[in-house]
């Protein structure tokens, strides 16, 4: 069986980024064909875009064609501190927007957050100042280390607030504040720990290439057919 996906590129404003993308997008390919359109209008920059089709040999693998043959060759191309952003449809209905930069590498990265990078770059450093190669076997078993640590420390000013930490008090132990404050100070203090959570979790999914809006997309389903055959849910 084969399948026809399609891809279409933002308008491209930088001649770089542009060349990157006529170079890996446009003509025929071994699994795909694409042309560069445009669209002239009063008053509007003529913009390039690059589109296409994409083949695969089944419904469903038109965007991990695009995954795994297409965004590595284009996303180092793309100059540094520019993102390139690539709309994929499959021909049974699934879709995914690349973000192709040349620190993330496109691909399974395509749904980092914003400040990914600076974490990632961040992280980096700190890994090889360490002696330990990025993502590797080693440091992802210290990020998974690192990640229980940090939901460790979020249960932690959970577990303040419960003993009452966040409540002022004066020299003789007594309350001093209302409660609104102690909730306060208590939520700036939750606030920080799952943030070190979320970054955590993100440098482990780096590490085993998981993308986990997908693997949720996927996972979360099933999840709600076992509630449902339970009688827990409607
Ligand atoms: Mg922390
Ligand atoms: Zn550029």
């Amino acid at each position: 069986m084969k399948a026809i996906g399609s891809f279409v590129t933002e308008p491209i404003r930088c001649d770089k980024c542009l060349m990157a993308a006529r170079e890996v997008l446009r003509g025929p390919g071994e699994f795909h064909q694409g042309a560069q359109i445009g669209f002239p209008y009063e008053g509007y920059p003529n913009l390039p875009i690059i589109a296409g089709q994409i083949m695969a040999h089944e419904v469903g693998e038109e965007i991990d064609m695009f995954e795994v043959v297409l965004a590595p060759l284009l996303a180092p191309r793309i100059c540094h501190g520019h993102t390139l952003r690539v709309t994929v449809l499959g021909e049974g209905g699934g879709e995914r927007i690349f973000h192709l930069d040349p620190l993330q590498g496109g691909g399974i990265l395509a749904d980092k957050p914003r400040w990914w990078k600076m974490v990632d770059e961040v992280h980096r450093q700190v890994a090889e100042g360490n002696d330990m190669k990025p993502y590797s076997l080693a440091d992802g078993m210290f990020l998974m280390l690192a990640l229980c640590g940090e939901v460790g420390q979020a249960a932690n000013v959970l577990k303040k607030l419960c003993r009452g930490d966040f409540d002022m008090r004066d020299a003789t132990g007594q309350p001093t504040a209302d409660r609104f404050d102690a909730l306060q100070a208590f939520g700036r203090a939750f606030d920080n720990e799952l943030a070190d959570v979320r970054i955590m979790l993100e440098l482990v999914a780096r590490f085993s290439n998981t993308n986990l809006d997908a693997a949720v997309e996927k996972k979360f389903p099933e999840a709600v057919k076992k509630l449902r055959k339970r009688g827990i849910i409607k």
